[in-house]
């Protein structure tokens, strides 16, 4: 057969197949010895769950709500009572001037970055080749594959060592080279996998940036503020016309409505819903109907900061502490500080086997772990650092996340020893 370019790139070994499969299988084959610290599914929160059912069974009982949920096609842009509603929320949270015709709901925060990359970079019609730039890596693993050409770039951060055992990545300004090729800077807040939170002084360092230089700054907030706001510190929400926000419903536990919300200047929308209209017709109404409500009484972030936000810190604090408990504390590793999202970084400095080889070892012994390599999407350059850390992810069960790190210390010891 002979491969198209679309199938060449959507089909070939991908990392984001990779954490997809493992984590499918890990999940399906419920091997109870297994340690699932791989995927990025939030966990079960049995209050947030029974609000989300107590939701439904209310739109179930009303005839009229449950008919138009799922019997009718939304425009392309989505359902406007929804989108109302959001820009009310944002509005009276953060006092974001902003209207219904700066947002749009899409199938999932994934595919709006797969619309919004592709729609502002890559071959031009011009025969130019517009750009993305990752201002600071590690960082998400699931745009790594998504551009139809080639368009990432990044750059490398600085790395601040705290105390013995803990370390932050800040972004490296100074090396940042924002040109015109580059049509938007994109960074994810906290940031997938590791955990750090941009301060706001550096979101408006990026947001001067990218106006200065005609382009935009788009900061995916899939763990961050106001909602789920897997957050352990403060942050502002800033606005201005360049930037675009996505906001997702996946990790206040709605991960199977597929729905995101995205905030941008009337120009972009507009081009996302001829796109959406094309990729999808329209978007789910589910998720919408579902929190509808609960953005009209500002109960999302009742919700967010009652019950999400403390489940998720006591996690991160377990967590530290089993590294604490099992690690040989003599060993050069670094953990990243814990900012918020649902993972820990954690870099072993001159590692001697690299940390693709430990995830290979660990998933031998049933701990399921993501090696780091795959979050530097852009970053083409060598660099040892790449081969020297790995994520994990803290949202499962205590007991297994702490098994998970007791197998990891000791896989750690043997690799130091090799
Ligand atoms: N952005 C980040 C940083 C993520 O970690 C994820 C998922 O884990 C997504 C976006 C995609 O989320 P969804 O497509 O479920 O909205």
């Amino acid at each position: 057969m002979n491969t198209t370019k679309f199938a060449a790139k959507f089909t070939e070994k991908s990392g984001i197949l990779e954490l997809m499969d493992d984590l499918g299988k890990a999940m399906k084959n419920a091997n109870p010895n297994t340690c699932m610290l791989g995927g990025g599914n939030p966990a079960h929160i049995p209050e947030v769950q029974q609000l989300f059912q107590n939701e439904m069974q209310e739109i179930i009982a009303d005839q009229k709500r449950f008919n138009s949920m799922i019997g009718n096609y939304t425009t392309p842009q989505g359902d406007l009572e929804v989108i109302q509603a959001f820009v009310k929320y944002l509005q009276k949270l953060s006092g974001w001037k902003i209207s219904t015709n700066n947002v749009i709901i899409l199938n999932s925060s994934q595919l709006g970055f797969f619309m919004l990359f592709n729609l502002l970079a890559g071959d031009t019609i011009d025969n130019k080749q517009n750009k993305i730039l990752f201002p600071i890596v590690p960082e998400y693993i699931g745009y790594a594959d998504q551009g139809l050409s080639d368009f990432f770039i990044s750059e490398k951060p600085l790395i601040e060592k705290l105390g013995e055992h803990h370390f932050k990545y800040h972004i490296n300004f100074e090396m940042l080279k924002v040109d015109q090729d580059i049509k938007a800077l994109c960074v994810s807040r906290p940031t997938n996998p590791t955990g750090n939170v941009i301060s706001d002084e550096d979101v408006v360092k990026l947001q001067k940036l990218a106006k200065n230089n005609g382009s935009y700054l788009i900061i995916d907030n899939a763990y961050g503020a106001p909602f789920p706001n897997i957050l352990f510190k403060e942050t502002e929400m800033l606005w201005e016309e360049n930037m675009i926000h996505s906001f997702s419903l996946s990790k206040i536990g709605l991960p199977g409505t597929r729905t995101s919300f995205l905030v941008a200047s009337e120009e972009i929308i507009q081009k996302l819903s001829s796109i959406n209209a094309i990729l999808s017709l329209a978007s789910n109404n589910i998720g919408p109907e579902l929190i509808k409500n609960l953005l009209i009484k500002n109960d999302l972030n009742t919700l967010s900061k009652e019950l999400i936000t403390p489940f998720y810190q006591k996690k991160s604090r377990k967590a530290l502490s089993y590294f604490e408990k099992y690690m040989d504390h003599n060993l050069p590793y670094y953990v990243h500080e814990s900012e918020g999202a649902l993972f820990l970084w954690l870099w072993l400095e001159n590692f001697p086997i690299n940390t693709y080889e430990l995830y290979e070892r660990l998933k031998k012994r049933g701990v399921i772990v993501v090696p780091g390599k795959y979050f530097f999407p852009g970053y083409k350059s060598p660099w040892q650092h790449k081969d020297e850390c790995i994520r994990l992810t803290y949202s499962q069960d205590d007991a297994k996340v702490e098994q998970g790190i007791r197998i990891i210390a000791e896989e750690v010891g043997k690799g130091y020893g090799e």
